[in-house]
């Protein structure tokens, strides 16, 4: 059996990475609008996950439709590390007295206003020297620093980040762990590991992980949709390191497509290989649906 018939056999829910895997930056990946289309058309559960905290629930729903021609994918079928970082700091946070300090993009900012949680530290800042540090006054109300990928990451930033965690104890907290994610097919540029991996370097203290690989992901996909039958449920993705340990972790099968952040040549490096490893999402298209 080939791995496309075995894909639409034998699974019922689809988890998609999205960067690498459907699009990069603005361009849609050939095949992968007909292989969504192939899934809908027998019916398959599909549930659009990513790690991708720069882009709103509602800007990915926005992709589909523009890039992809998928119109008709509801918001609770899409899952950001941005949501799932969102959801655990209201769990635990005081959202009316307490505060994060942000380093991010716009949408990542929005996205925790939309649960309630104020926070700063998003663009670009004046650089300070050293005699402004010693009479910098630290907010008392950030409690959280979040890192990741911005692109207006400076020394300034990171030596605001750094006094809150030292000087305010705020817990450390990471969207997702990406070393590298890809703005075209053979071009990857650094991630949000980049930013954290200079926090943590004079923390010596690693940041806790809300998107892949963490199952918490997973906890919140099952919260909305249900138990999930891991017989039945596979991660597709473009990164070993993320979505497809995030399968391990899962304990539900993994598909790797190479149109993203891992490339043919890292498959002999892996401990564990994934179920599947297709050129692209596009394996899956159904070529008996003409119409598609
Ligand atoms: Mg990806």
């Amino acid at each position: 059996m080939t791995a496309r018939r075995k894909l639409l056999h034998l699974y019922e829910t689809f988890l998609i990475d999205c960067d690498g895997v459907l699009w990069h930056g603005d361009l849609p990946i050939s095949g992968a609008s007909r292989a969504i289309k192939t899934l809908q058309a027998y019916k398959k559960q599909l549930i659009f996950v990513s790690n991708n905290c720069g882009k709103t629930v509602d800007q990915i729903q926005w992709k589909l439709k523009t890039l992809l021609n998928i119109n008709d994918i509801p918001k609770k079928n899409i899952i950001t590390s941005g949501v799932s970082t969102a959801i655990y700091l209201k769990s635990k946070m005081k959202v009316d007295s307490e505060k994060v300090f942000l380093i991010a993009q716009d949408a990542f900012k929005e996205t925790l206003s939309d649960h309630g949680i104020q926070s700063f530290g998003v663009g670009p800042v004046a650089m300070r020297d050293s005699h402004d540090w010693t009479n910098f006054e630290l907010d008392k109300s950030v409690k959280y620093v979040i890192a990741s990928h911005d692109p207006h990451f400076s020394y300034t930033k990171l030596t605001e980040a750094y006094l809150y965690l030292q000087e305010n104890n705020a817990e450390f907290i990471a969207p997702d762990c990406d070393n590298l994610f890809s703005v075209s097919g053979s071009r990857r540029v650094p991630g949000s590991l980049s930013v954290q991996a200079a926090l943590s370097a004079v923390l010596e203290k690693e940041p806790k992980i809300m998107g892949k690989p963490d199952p918490f992901l997973f906890e919140l996909i099952q919260r909305e949709h249900g138990k999930l039958s891991p017989d039945t449920t596979v991660m597709i993705g473009d990164n070993y390191k993320t979505d497809i340990k995030f399968g391990f972790n899962c304990g539900i099968s993994t598909a790797l497509v190479l149109t993203g952040n891992s490339k043919p040549e890292h498959i002999s490096s892996f401990e564990r290989k994934p179920d599947f490893v297709l050129d692209g999402l596009g394996d899956i298209c159904d070529n008996d649906l003409e119409n598609l």
